[in-house]
């Protein structure tokens, strides 16, 4: 029996089932709130655009610092809608970062515009700040598409770097979106995700920091009353304020009211949550960064710790081990989206090495607020022997 398998079965009894994402654990700590909350909308009737519905958007309002939030059916319809208010056309590039989800890609082809893929800083994962200043002036030498907007993502929870972001849309004259779908509880410089960029996309996806219990996102505009008038009226179908005529192209982008309700209990131990999720990166952190590259952030940033991610070598050998061992990990993501078939018409020439190395070094450790510091430091345990065993 190899030493992992050894390790495994000796502290099998003290530190249980370790779950990658707990959904089950964090039930326990508010069925009864979030089964009372369910049934005030049984009772009250109104599955969409009930109560619920502004009692949550005030309420990340208030936690996030963002003055309008605007509760939505999915994270992707989060980016689409803002996306859809800047009228884009497919003369207007959007950059995005090669190294995400698909639907930061999806959200500007659906919504109209050019995605024009930028590589990826190899500590952050996050979109190259100086690969992208590169791409915005091949694309103004080119001169077939306009630089409307910088579309970053947080991967794994960890802000962009804005700061730089922002300076160089206002050179530029671009908007700066945040695909803030896995980041939300995030920090820059003090400020919250939501707060970092004039507009941000968030997922209420079950299994993302804060999940609700089926599809749900939020729009959130830091300060532009317009944009964010224009968002509720794209998200109900494009109709004005009475919601009578239609006045602009819309989709039915809203928010079942049983989610909100989740959603209400879920943020109430949210902050909590954050802070044991902090606890077990500090413990990973301290552990794992002799045998791996642990994802680095950029200065004055706070993971939202949506997912711990290290970067290490012999990847797939390691994270056979580790599953052998009882330690569950994901691999977000296997391929960089200019790879796909369905965006790879946007490829740019001679690839975007740092994403396509992401793409076989990342692995994503277990990562949820139930996880005990125990079951941390055995996880830790069971990465160092593996590391020793490939
Ligand atoms: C999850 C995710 C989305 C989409 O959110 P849905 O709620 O699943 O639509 C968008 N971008 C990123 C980076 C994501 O991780």
């Amino acid at each position: 029996m190899n030493g992992v398998s050894n390790l495994a079965l000796e502290r099998e009894s003290r530190v249980g089932n370790i779950a990658f994402i707990d959904l089950k654990a964090q039930q326990k700590v508010i069925r009864e709130r979030v089964e009372k909350r369910l049934l005030a909308v049984l009772d009250h009737g109104r599955y969409i655009a009930g109560p619920e519905i502004d009692e949550l958007e005030e309420t990340l309002e208030q936690k996030t610092g963002a003055k309008h939030v605007i509760a939505c059916s999915n994270g992707t319809d989060a980016l689409i809608i803002p996306m859809m208010a800047l009228n884009l056309t497919r003369e207007d590039a959007v950059f995005i970062p090669g190294f995400t989800y698909n639907a930061t890609a999806n959200a500007v082809l659906i919504a109209g515009g050019t995605p024009v893929f930028v590589d990826i800083d190899p500590d952050t994962f996050n979109m190259s700040t100086t690969d992208l200043i590169t791409r915005i002036e091949e694309v103004k030498l080119e001169g077939r598409l306009k630089p409307r907007v910088i579309c970053a993502v947080d991967l794994f929870g960890s802000p962009a770097d804005y700061n730089v972001l922002n300076r160089i849309a206002e050179a530029e004259d671009m908007l700066v979106f945040a695909d803030g779908a896995q980041s939300f509880g995030g920090k820059l410089d003090g400020q919250w995700v939501g707060n970092l960029a004039p507009v941000t996309g968030t997922s209420f996806f079950p299994g993302k920091a804060l999940g609700a219990y089926g599809d749900a996102g939020a729009t959130l505009v830091r300060d532009d009353d317009e944009m964010a008038k224009i968002c509720e009226s794209i998200r109900w179908h494009g109709t004005d304020e009475q919601r009578r005529e239609s006045v602009r192209v819309g989709i039915n982008g809203r928010m079942s009211t049983f989610m909100a309700a989740v959603l209400l209990e879920k943020v109430a131990i949210f902050y909590d949550e954050l802070e044991a999720r902090h606890r077990i990166a500090r413990i990973y952190n301290e552990r794992l960064s002799d045998i791996a590259r642990p994802q680095q952030h950029v200065d004055g940033a706070e993971s939202g710790y949506g997912y711990y991610t290290i970067a290490i070598d012999n990847r797939d050998a390691v994270r056979e081990k580790a599953g052998e061992a009882g330690v569950p990990t994901a691999i977000y993501y296997m391929q960089p989206l200019h790879q796909m078939k369905a965006f790879e018409a946007y490829a740019p020439e001679g690839g975007l090495p740092n994403c396509e190395k992401a793409a076989g070094d990342v692995l994503s450790l277990p990562m949820h607020p139930y996880l005990t510091e125990e079951q941390a430091h055995f996880i830790c345990d069971v990465m160092h022997a593996a590391v020793k065993e490939v």
